[in-house]
């Protein structure tokens, strides 16, 4: 995805800042970060800028819609420069890890509820939850190595005993 954030400022008439740049150029590579790794980032590329400087420049950017926050249940809010699409999250339940999905249907609200109660509804905000690659491939290790520890020390009572009864 081709990604220019002075255009992204001008287009949003959001006066171009380097902290602004810099912001949206640490988000751009760090889809789903917190604003605390955002920050971090965005200090490596410019130099020294305050973490609450940053934290208001995020704010600014979600208000005028360059910028996306999630919150997914349990976790700290989290931001992305995928925008104006109705784009839904999967979430690990060990880690964290938070990968983009997209709209089943295309367009909001994606789902049709079964009861409306009278409201107009523009959105369904869906997470679907689950393990990522990575921690279920540490989950099997963990098994693996969890039943190895086990298997080991028997075998060597039953070797002992062997030696014992020879
Ligand atoms: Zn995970
Ligand atoms: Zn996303």
């Amino acid at each position: 995805m081709f990604f220019d954030p002075l255009a992204t400022l001008r287009t949003h008439r959001l006066p171009v800042t380097a902290q602004r740049l810099a912001v949206l150029r640490a988000v751009h590579s760090n889809p789903h970060a917190t604003a605390e790794h955002i920050a971090s980032v965005a200090t490596q590329d410019l130099g020294s800028i305050s973490k609450q400087s940053v934290y208001d420049t995020l704010t600014t950017m979600v208000e005028r819609g360059v910028l996306r926050k999630i919150q997914p249940v349990g976790s700290v809010a989290l931001y992305e420069n995928r925008v104006g699409d109705n784009h839904h999250h999967v979430v690990c339940r060990s880690c964290g890890a938070v990968g983009d999905v997209d709209c089943a249907v295309g367009y909001r609200p994606c789902l049709t509820a079964s009861h409306t109660h009278g409201f107009v509804i523009d959105e369904a905000d869906v997470s679907y939850w689950g393990t990522c690659a990575t921690c279920a491939k540490n989950r099997k290790t963990a098994v693996k190595r969890k039943t190895n520890t086990k298997t080991t020390p028997k075998q060597k009572t039953t070797t002992k005993k062997r030696k014992v009864t020879t």
